[in-house]
């Protein structure tokens, strides 16, 4: 049974769908505005992460994240300027050229970090008359009203706003320095719909003149679109938590006249020699910033699965070169037991992998269970044991393909020095791949070539 921390109910529950077998599951998504980090890659490998643990469960996902490429303003609370109008000025680019650009730029890491990407990718400007008709629905309610500015959600009709939080949003918003705004109700009233001054270049005709959606509402409207008025599953960021999502909660729930999410999972932000990552301070890794120091995507990836969701998680090269040799290990033992005769029972690894991952996502338990199997006798059982928990690793087991040709050639020719007993050329080859960062390891009829 998977058990995952709902951060709405506070507890750890049993993971219940309205459908049985399916879960409908929203992601919140990046805003591409500039190139991810790897901060922000912990929270979409955390989304491959529970994506690939309920298919290990074997429930059908209708997955859904969004691409906010209009309406994020550089605060998360309706401040500062849109983020696609910065970007877009700074690289004298249209917000059109932008989005796409980081949008690519997102899926080409994506794929390199082998992330399971939800089965619908969503741009928030593909939905621009559904948020408008959203926006009306939520005024003919009573729950929004416009002003010069636009069209905002008046919090005091929703008293249960604040609870996925549990602090009092209210008094935290009304104490933060807010631009003071005679129109609206109450400062913490929060904008779904904003006119547009005309020189705006994000614009769209709406039923309030030209204007822009706000940030918060293309989730509900995307995740309205795409699963309905249930959904069983909600992931992000830790960030989101006080600000977006109950603002998304407070839309979608107004709208429908009942609770629309029931389970919200948050993740902890990835911290950079224990602090916070900055571009200021210079330690702002993209994956391609990795990869020029010699570690590849998928080194970040078995990185993410050393510590728990829920936890900050510490970055230092250390402990990415920490993660790399384990990995590196892990997949030298996997081709070893590959073809290995011994006979193993699994059966007991499985229940355990099993239990580390349905308990909210366990995973640094699952891999100690992974380097607990891989001691055992070299046994095709663990290996397939192995690729069976490997649709929740995600890892390139079969490395073959990573070895360059020229190490592929330096053994074979070895081999065959070997086979003519001409020890000394076998020896002197066997050095020259071994001070090329490779090993051999000689098999009955045969050879496997490993990494380091
Ligand atoms: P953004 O593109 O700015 O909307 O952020 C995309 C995602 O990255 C959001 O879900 C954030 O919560 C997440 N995020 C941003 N910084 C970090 C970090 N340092 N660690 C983990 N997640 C982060
Ligand atoms: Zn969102």
């Amino acid at each position: 049974m998977l058990k995952i921390y709902n951060s709405l109910t506070r507890k750890n529950e049993e993971l219940k769908t309205k459908e049985a077998g399916i879960v409908n599951m929203y992601s919140c998504g990046p805003t591409v505005y500039y190139f991810p980090h790897i901060g922000n890659f912990r929270a979409y490998l955390f989304m491959d992460n529970i994506r690939r643990v309920l298919k290990y469960n074997g429930y059908k996902i209708n997955g859904v994240m969004n691409i906010t490429d209009v309406g994020h303003l550089t605060s998360d609370a309706d401040e500062g300027d849109d983020k696609m109008l910065v970007a877009s000025q700074r690289e004298n680019k249209s917000p059109w050229e932008i989005a796409k650009f980081y949008t690519d730029v997102f899926m080409v890491d994506a794929k390199k970090l082998n992330i399971d990407l939800p089965e619908n990718i969503v741009p928030a400007t593909s939905v621009i008359n559904e948020m408008i008709e959203f926006v009306k629905v939520l005024i003919e309610k009573g729950y929004a009203y416009e002003t010069s500015k636009g069209i905002y959600f008046d919090i005091a009709r929703f008293p249960a706003y604040g609870a996925l939080s549990g602090m009092d949003i209210r008094e935290k918003l009304a104490g933060a320095r807010i631009e003071v705004d005679d129109e609206k109700r109450s400062p913490y009233d929060f904008v779904l719909w904003v006119k547009a001054p005309k020189e705006h270049i994000m614009q769209w005709e709406s039923p309030w003149g030209m204007g822009y959606p706000g940030w918060h509402i293309e989730c509900s409207v995307i995740g309205d679109k795409y699963l309905g008025e249930y959904i069983d599953l909600h992931t992000g960021g830790i960030d989101h938590k006080p600000v977006h999502h109950e603002n998304e909660i407070a839309q979608s729930n107004c709208f429908y006249g009942h609770q629309v999410v029931s389970a919200w999972m948050h993740l902890e932000f990835l911290q950079i020699d224990g602090g916070k990552m900055s571009k200021s301070l210079g330690n702002l890794y993209t994956i391609a910033d990795l990869e020029k120091k010699g570690y590849s995507a998928e080194d970040f990836r078995f990185f993410y699965f050393l510590a728990h969701y829920s936890k900050q998680q510490n970055f230092t090269f250390d402990s990415l070169d920490m993660a790399k040799n384990t990995l590196k290990s892990i997949k030298n033992l996997a081709k070893e037991h590959k073809n290995g005769n011994a006979k193993v029972d699994t059966s007991a690894y499985q229940q355990e992998f099993l239990d580390s991952i349905n308990d909210d996502l366990n995973m640094p338990k699952a891999i100690a269970v992974v380097q607990k199997m891989l001691k055992e006798e070299r046994s095709s059982d663990v290996y397939l044991a192995l690729e069976k928990f490997n649709q929740v690793l995600g890892l390139n087991l079969e490395e073959e393909n990573d070895i360059p040709q020229e190490i592929k050639d330096l053994a074979e020719k070895r081999w065959q020095a070997k086979l003519a007993k001409d020890w000394a050329v076998a020896d002197q080859l066997r050095g020259e791949i071994d001070s090329n960062g490779y090993v051999i390891k000689d098999k009955k009829d045969g050879y496997d070539i490993l990494r380091k």
